[in-house]
């Protein structure tokens, strides 16, 4: 046998031993940890006395809110409650305007008119039916007043205060606040309120889809990822995209469904083949056709541990 040959021969060995090695030798797998790259929230309402409120920041979904006073309501109490309406909007960021159906707060004025969604509490007369609660805001959907007696003030105080109830302000202490639960004509609104409703309703009705609960793992090369999307906003998100990079290189890229204010879901991918070898830095990124509250929810980014 000649030099030649037998370097051949173990030339071959070698690069099937390698081969073998590449293809056979099971692989540590790699597991990402969540060491500082990512961005918290940074978003934050506040909470300004948020006590005034059954929940913190209360608010209905957008600035302009639909009303619908019903027929059973006398020209009085009609008057009185438009009087409230107008009141409310002079005062604040708010405007209120009158629907023929499919309005966020119904007025009515029959006794017999019985508030008892269960699952939502109700503020003597008048109250939220329908609320969502996100991390920012709890969104207010819909919401009922009954008038039982008129005002007879200068000022429409029981529809003002009926009307507070809905935008999810509680009792005050104050016997000269129009929160007092006995009303008096010389009860005023005073300057918290309508400070706390321009405060809450300076965000513009957007959603905010937040990426929470990322886990990563890498096994030979074949990539891992279990991850939470919420819409903590207060606008339904329409489709969105979820991207993974590796090394700021795009690995995959997928659709996602609809997220309605207050849901989430949970993303789990197994299996997705990656062309590098190595992967340092991994970032899962969520992105959306419309603007958000906060931009600064929708990625993580995972360094590898060792
Ligand atoms: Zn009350």
């Amino acid at each position: 046998m000649s030099w030649k040959n037998f370097l051949g021969g173990m030339l071959s060995v070698i690069l099937i031993a390698l081969i073998f090695f590449y293809w056979f030798m099971p692989f540590n797998e790699i597991q990402f940890g969540n060491f500082g790259g990512s961005s918290s929230p940074e978003f934050s309402v506040g909470n300004l006395t948020s006590s005034m409120q059954f929940y913190p920041n209360m608010r209905f979904p957008e600035k302009k809110i639909s009303y619908k006073i019903e027929d059973g309501c006398s020209l009085k109490k009609k008057k009185e409650m438009e009087d409230a309406f107008s009141f409310l909007q002079g005062k604040t960021n708010l405007t209120f305007y009158p629907v023929v159906n499919g309005e966020e707060i119904t007025v009515s004025c029959e006794e017999e008119t019985k508030i008892n969604d269960n699952r939502m509490f109700i503020a003597g007369e008048g109250g939220p039916t329908k609320i969502l609660s996100g991390e920012n805001f709890n969104v207010i959907y819909t919401g009922k007043i009954l008038l039982l007696r008129e005002s007879n003030c200068e000022r429409p105080n029981i529809e003002i205060h009926e009307l507070l109830h809905v935008l999810g302000f509680k009792h005050s202490k104050n016997k000269n606040n129009i929160m007092y639960p006995v009303s008096k004509c010389s009860q005023t609104l005073g300057t918290e309120i309508p400070e706390k409703i321009n405060e809450v309703y300076s965000f513009e009705s957007l959603a905010d889809i937040r990426l929470e609960n990322v886990s990563a793992s890498i096994s030979r090369r074949y990539l891992n990822i279990n991850a939470s999307i919420q819409n903590i906003g207060l606008k339904d998100s329409p489709s969105e995209t979820l991207k993974i990079y590796g090394d700021d290189e795009l690995i995959k890229e997928m659709p996602l469904k609809e997220i309605k204010v207050g849901y989430g879901l949970t993303v789990s991918l197994t299996n997705i083949w990656v062309s590098k070898i190595k992967i340092n830095k991994l970032k899962i990124k969520i992105e959306t056709p419309e603007s958000e509250l906060s931009l600064n929810n929708n990625q993580v980014v995972l360094l590898t541990s060792s």
